[in-house]
């Protein structure tokens, strides 16, 4: 069935996510503080609202897609924000990357107005987003989940429910967690291998089918030739950029001190990227932390 739905948050991710729904039949109305990001919403058939407070009134389901937690804050809960506006009732889906505790203060403000709301970070990035192929990991009570599914599943191909409200963010950071920590070990070994005259297509072709076998090396492994599909291949344009898995390194640590959890490599994993970041990697895919490791990023 057609619904009305707002949608907050139109950039890399969340425009095609939006243009999704739109082909999908249901009428969509967008907000963005780009003024191109709603020119291209407009392009795919959508329409624009002049302002957050117009668009939560109107909406039966929104969604956003925004960069941070203090932006998934701001909006929902700063004045004129979503849970001001909106009708009782009206699902809310935040697909956005953030803290846990941001997630958890946003559900639960909005659980007290009577609006039903799922955390529902995305994997498979901007290529993801426009095929409509997205992982969706939510974080929300079962009602909320099943209300949200129709929606996710025009966005997304695999939806997972999680658990209680951000679930949906913990099990996001505790993925990237372990590709962090896998890249790094990976290019340790390739950088390695390297010193001690030992080919990478060799230590390829063992590790991928002994005990070092992981998806860091398998799928997406940081030196080219093996694997011709992996960014390596093309001087390491992302993909999914080193920016973006230290931010997420960052939130899992922020968890990890909030939760009292001993997360000693996550933490080495985030001043690793935080450094290659600051050495001019920021734009560069993940997997170049091989080249920061070697000594030539
Ligand atoms: P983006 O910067 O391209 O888009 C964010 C959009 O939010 C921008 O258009 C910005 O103008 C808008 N915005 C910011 N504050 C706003 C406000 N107050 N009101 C209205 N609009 C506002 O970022 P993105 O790549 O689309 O990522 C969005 C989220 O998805 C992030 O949390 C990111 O971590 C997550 N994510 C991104 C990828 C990826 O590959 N890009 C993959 C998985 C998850």
């Amino acid at each position: 069935m057609a619904s009305t739905i707002g949608f907050i948050g139109l950039g890399n991710m969340g425009g095609p996510m939006a243009a999704n729904l739109v082909k999908a039949g249901h009428t969509v109305s967008g907000f963005d503080l780009s003024e191109a990001a709603l020119a291209a919403l407009e392009a795919a058939g959508g329409k624009r609202a002049a302002s957050v407070e117009e668009l939560a009134a109107a909406s039966d389901v929104i969604v956003t897609m925004l960069p941070a937690g203090a932006h998934v804050r701001k909006v929902y809960m700063g004045e004129g924000g979503i849970l001001d506006a909106a009708k009782p009732g009206t699902l809310m889906i935040d697909s956005s990357t953030i803290d846990v505790d941001s997630a958890r203060a946003v559900a639960e403000a909005a659980s007290a107005k009577g609006m039903p709301m799922v955390d529902a970070p995305v994997s498979g990035g901007v290529g993801g987003a426009a095929a409509g192929t997205l992982t969706f990991m939510v974080g929300g009570p079962e009602e909320a989940f099943q209300k949200a599914k129709p929606f996710l599943d025009v966005m997304g191909k695999t939806i997972v429910h999680t658990g209680d409200a951000g679930t949906g963010q913990a099990a996001k950071i505790c993925n990237n967690m372990i590709l962090g920590i896998s890249m790094i070990g990976v290019s340790e070994a390739f950088v390695l291998a390297e010193k001690l005259g030992l080919d990478a297509q060799k230590l390829f072709d063992i590790s991928s089918t002994a005990s070092g076998q992981c998806w860091s090396l398998t799928s997406y492994c940081p030196v080219p030739g093996p694997l011709p599909s992996s960014p390596a291949n093309r001087d390491y344009q992302p993909g999914f950029a080193a920016e973006m898995m230290l931010k997420d390194l960052k939130l899992a640590q922020e968890a990890a001190s909030s939760a009292g959890a001993a997360t000693p490599l996550g933490a080495q994993a985030a001043a690793l990227y935080a450094l290659f970041c600051n050495s001019g990697g920021r734009g560069v895919d993940f997997s170049g932390i091989v080249k920061y490791l070697r000594g030539t990023s």
